[in-house]
């Protein structure tokens, strides 16, 4: 019998960043990079599992998975979750290939994640409602792999559509799609830098926040208006209330966004991701040079609507909404103006919103 294939995608954030964890609004896409994975039943209740990026191979009992700390974690820890949600599965073999860029930002961890679930779903004849889905790859990556992460990915990964960005209400999971139309590009340049302090700075914003909620009577800063913040910040001590500031203000932004972009309003919607960055760079204070100068450097490129740091901060990737006749000249300009400030070259990908997750019939 021939094996059957699923793929699902790698993502991007266009607004809304260091929200989630706040129960407010993210804005990513799904991009056309894949994580694929080709899967055959076996008998025995055992995963036999290899990758086309990794040279080595597991064999593993369903009854006995544990972490290995190696890749095999993320399908690991996606069987040990759909079991745990009363999901039984059926052994399989699982063949991986993938052209998202590992460790890039792009989320090649949900991508993986995501193959997995439909495959092993498949297999053994569930058919899981999909926000379900999103929720037990998001297990998988927190609890088995132990990686701490929000659902965003997971989910975009699932809900992608074509020539679209979902809004997406972190604190419910509610969701609509927003319009790209076919003519724009989004182009993420990699700094191929991550500087220290990453994890423990993460910890202290996210202290700041709930201390900043609690100070409002809140739960999560989703449920401070910008009006209940600003008859109160001075109250605050000055880093809380610069973390509070930007959360609430990106929390709005990311809704007005979704209004631009609904309008057609590509300038409105530039404007607003510079703010977001800005935002970033001054009152969370998670941006850093590398991101700063690729940001500034695509505002100079003509055609160029926004551009931001995208992702948790200190290095990793910027975001750029562009015409497609813009893309040439950013090629040109942006990894010239990087390579003359740091001596190294930026990884650049050119995408356009695809769907999520699905077979793929031959
Ligand atoms: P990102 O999600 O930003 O790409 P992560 O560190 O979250 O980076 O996830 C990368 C990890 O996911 C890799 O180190 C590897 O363990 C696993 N992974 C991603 N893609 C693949 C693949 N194609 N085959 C095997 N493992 C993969
Ligand atoms: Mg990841």
């Amino acid at each position: 019998m021939s094996p059957r294939v699923f793929r699902a995608p790698g993502r991007v954030n266009l607004i809304g960043e260091h929200t989630d964890y706040n129960g407010g609004f993210v804005m990513p896409a799904a991009i056309g990079f894949y994580t694929s994975v080709a899967v055959r039943p076996i008998e025995e209740r055992k995963l036999v599992l290899s990758s086309a990026q990794f040279p080595d191979r597991f064999e593993v009992s369903l009854d006995e998975a544990a972490p290995r700390k190696s890749w095999c974690d993320y399908p690991l820890g996606v069987a040990w979750a759909l079991e745990k949600s009363g999901y039984r599965l059926r052994g399989g073999e699982l063949t991986f290939a993938s052209d998202v860029p590992i460790g890039a930002g792009l989320s090649s961890s949900a991508a993986l994640e995501v193959s997995t679930a439909l495959a092993l779903a498949t297999l053994a004849g569930h058919d899981i409602p999909t926000r379900r889905l999103a929720e037990i790859c998001q297990q998988a990556e927190s609890e088995f792999v132990g990686m701490k992460c929000g659902i965003m990915d997971q989910f975009i990964s699932i809900h992608g559509r074509e020539n679209h960005a979902i809004l997406l209400d972190c604190r419910n999971l509610d969701y609509r799609p927003v319009p790209i139309p076919d003519r724009l590009r989004l182009v993420i340049s990699n700094s191929k830098v991550k500087h220290e302090l990453t994890g423990s700075a993460y910890n202290h914003r996210r202290r700041d926040c709930e201390t900043a909620a609690e100070f409002f009577g809140k739960t999560l800063l989703r449920d401070v208006t910008p009006a209940q913040f600003s008859s109160r910040e001075n109250e605050l001590t000055p880093q809380v209330r610069m973390r509070a500031r930007h959360v609430i203000g990106e929390i709005a932004r990311t809704g007005i966004a979704a209004s631009a972009l609904q309008t057609g309003d590509y300038r409105k919607f530039g404007e607003l991701m510079y703010a977001s960055h800005e935002s970033l760079r001054v009152d969370y204070e998670v941006s850093c040079e590398e991101l700063d100068k690729l940001v500034d450097a695509a505002q100079k490129v003509e055609g160029v609507y926004g551009s931001r740091m995208t992702g948790a901060g200190f290095g990793g990737c910027t975001i750029s909404l562009m015409e497609e006749t813009a893309v040439p000249a950013f090629l040109d300009s942006v990894p010239a103006a990087y390579e003359s400030a740091f001596g190294r070259r930026p990884g650049l990908y050119v995408c356009r919103p695809v769907d999520g997750a699905h077979e793929v019939i031959s």
